[in-house]
């Protein structure tokens, strides 16, 4: 294999043996970019910064960054027009520890705007293709970053999820994305989307590089008042090939009308590996799950509402200067500048939110939404007393064409239903490559775990790996 296709542990091992250095390493990336990702688009914009190749941190792996997270002296723009021209003053807390560990910092991985959205289509780049089939989606809002590593254009990737925006393009493109506990990694410089549910986590070529990935990532810091101080494990110690006694429930409202039927067979046959394992594999029951996208789109655009009210064209990005005056200067100036800058799906998700939050209608929508959210945690918490795990699929269907579903939100709104319930109760999930479609577009079978117990995934995620060929797959690229 060539030092591009290697994981992130592999190339620590050839470091270490003095085979390769991490500059090479950084080169053959830098050069499969250049090569390729004309055809994959996955990333907006390349680091301007050149990394110099004598810091003594552990980790001098080539990573990719969604371009919501701020690197000091960057471009960044969560993909939208709203922001171009934006640099950030600081470095995301999540940067400063990638730069620690000797991180080599690629660039920025396209997403949908301000991470709205679920096939990163709505970016105002245009699209990023998916690396197994270029007529499909990547999957979304975390598509560049999926894509990258799918396509060996970065070693790994960080990426956001707020309703599975790290989990569903993992399961699309065929790699690892695991979504940390609430309050687990800071996300002091993510551009925020939704505050009561974004999470900062890994997308990775296999478990192991997820576990040390989320090892150089997560942690307490004090400028995210959600940040949990607790002490961090080694999560590489949970890498055991091992799920001899672990309980797996599997709810029956998973396995609902629009589940492909390819993804229902190949999920099935995971589970009835874990059993094979030596698993205790069990029905259990969500009977409030069928009301997570509803309940999502509530709580997570009012929230998206509020924080983009920063973005009117005073402080940060673009600004367009009203030609004639129509109300008030000021007035037109965030008019003119919110109607050029946001594209559709943002402006539906602001009307939406700025709607649920009114006077009027707050106790009908936003109070009731978060009811709802507490019914579905509980749900969750009470499965959790006699399960360590529960699996469902990531997504219903696999990666659709591009623009299939871009007219019709409702419909992608809908993929999210088995993502949203993890970030609505806080708690960690992990989607791992679990099989191929007849057509040949990846499969990715979701496990969540009890909060703060991201050990218990990425050991049963492990086992699972170590006993399929999935993961070592590549795309005909
Ligand atoms: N697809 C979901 C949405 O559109 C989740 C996005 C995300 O996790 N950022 O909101």
């Amino acid at each position: 294999m060539s030092l591009h296709q290697l994981t992130a542990h592999a190339l620590l091992e050839q470091f270490k043996a003095r085979q390769a250095s991490p500059q090479d390493a950084y080169e053959a990336v830098a050069g499969r970019i250049k090569a390729l990702d004309g055809k994959i688009k996955a990333y907006v914009r390349l680091a301007s910064q050149k990394h110099k190749f004598d810091h003594p941190g552990a980790f001098p792996i080539p990573i990719g960054l969604k371009d919501n997270l701020c690197i000091k002296g960057e471009e960044v723009t969560c993909s939208s027009r709203i922001l171009k021209g934006f640099r950030a003053p600081y470095d995301a807390h999540v940067v400063e520890k990638i730069r620690n560990s000797g991180g080599v910092i690629l660039g920025g991985l396209n997403m949908d705007e301000f991470a709205f959205g679920s096939s990163c289509e709505t970016s105002c780049y245009g699209p990023t293709f998916n690396p197994w089939n270029l007529q499909c989606v990547p999957g979304g809002s975390s598509g560049g970053s999926a894509a990258s590593v799918a396509a060996d254009e970065a070693v790994w990737a960080l990426g956001s999820d707020t309703g599975g925006s790290i989990r569903q393009p993992a399961a699309f493109c065929g790699i690892v994305g695991l979504k940390p506990t609430y309050g687990r990694v800071s996300r002091y410089g993510l551009i925020a989307f939704a505050s009561s549910l974004d999470q900062i986590g890994p997308l990775t070529k296999d478990v192991t590089d997820c576990a040390l990935l989320l090892n150089i990532i997560a942690g307490y810091d004090e400028r995210d008042s959600t940040s949990i101080n607790l002490a961090v494990p080694d999560y590489t110690k949970s890498l055991i090939n091992d799920v001899r006694g672990l309980k797996i429930g599997i709810p029956t409202e998973a396995f609902v009308d629009g589940l492909d039927p390819q993804v229902r067979a190949a999920v099935e046959e995971s589970l009835n590996l874990f059993k094979k394992l030596g698993a205790v594999v069990k029905e259990v029951s969500l009977p409030h799950t069928p009301y997570a996208v509803a309940t999502y789109y509530i709580v997570a655009t009012a929230e998206a509402s509020s924080n983009l009210a920063r973005f009117d064209g005073v402080r940060y990005g673009l600004r367009v200067k009203p030609q004639n005056l129509r109300r008030n200067a000021l007035i037109d100036l965030y008019e003119e500048t919110r109607s050029a800058g946001f594209g559709d799906e943002a402006k539906r998700r602001i009307m939406l939110g700025t709607y649920a939050l009114s006077s009027g209608y707050y106790d009908a929508y936003y109070l009731r939404g978060q009811k709802v959210r507490t019914l579905i945690k509980n749900d969750l918490e009470q499965v959790f007393k006699t399960c360590d795990v529960i699996a469902t699929p990531t997504a219903p269907t696999v990666a659709f064409r591009v623009g299939e579903k871009l007219s019709d939100p409702i419909s992608m709104y809908l993929s999210d239903i088995y993502t949203i319930p993890a970030n609505l109760a806080g708690i960690p999930a992990i989607s791992v490559p679990c099989g191929f479609s007849k057509s040949g577009l990846p499969i990715g079978l979701q496990l969540m775990g009890k909060a703060l117990d991201e050990g218990t995934i990425l050991r049963a995620a492990y086992t699972y790996e170590q006993n399929n060929p999935w993961h070592t797959k590549k795309p005909n690229l």
